[in-house]
């Protein structure tokens, strides 16, 4: 299965390109939709952070927020809808330090 969406950074894009073909698509863009699927790809995070923590949380403002992870990309649509409260997995990146 080809991704469906777009991954605008080329290194999340290889790194979706190599797990995809280790893990298959689905996996990796859908999850079940209540546990985060990247937790059994990469093994749990901090335990005291949040998805909403990690510098790979965004989320798309319509009339409500889309929280996405650039590591599951985009399909535009709830497959790839993630939790900002999820428990983190071990690819989380804090977020850079703000100026004061
Ligand atoms: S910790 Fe970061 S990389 Fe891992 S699932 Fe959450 S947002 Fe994605």
């Amino acid at each position: 299965m080809k991704y469906p969406g777009d991954i605008s950074d080329p290194a999340q894009q290889d790194w979706f390109d190599r797990m995809s073909s280790k893990y298959g698509v689905t996996r990796i863009i859908t999850g079940d939709g209540k546990s985060n699927p990247c937790i059994a790809l990469h093994g749990p995070g901090p335990a005291d952070k949040r998805c909403k923590d990690c510098a790979l949380c965004y989320y798309n403002q319509f009339s409500k927020r889309y929280y996405k992870c650039e590591l599951r990309g985009s399909t535009r649509g709830p497959a790839t809808d993630h939790r900002a409260n999820w428990p983190t997995c071990g690819k989380f990146q804090p977020q850079p330090a703000q100026p004061v």
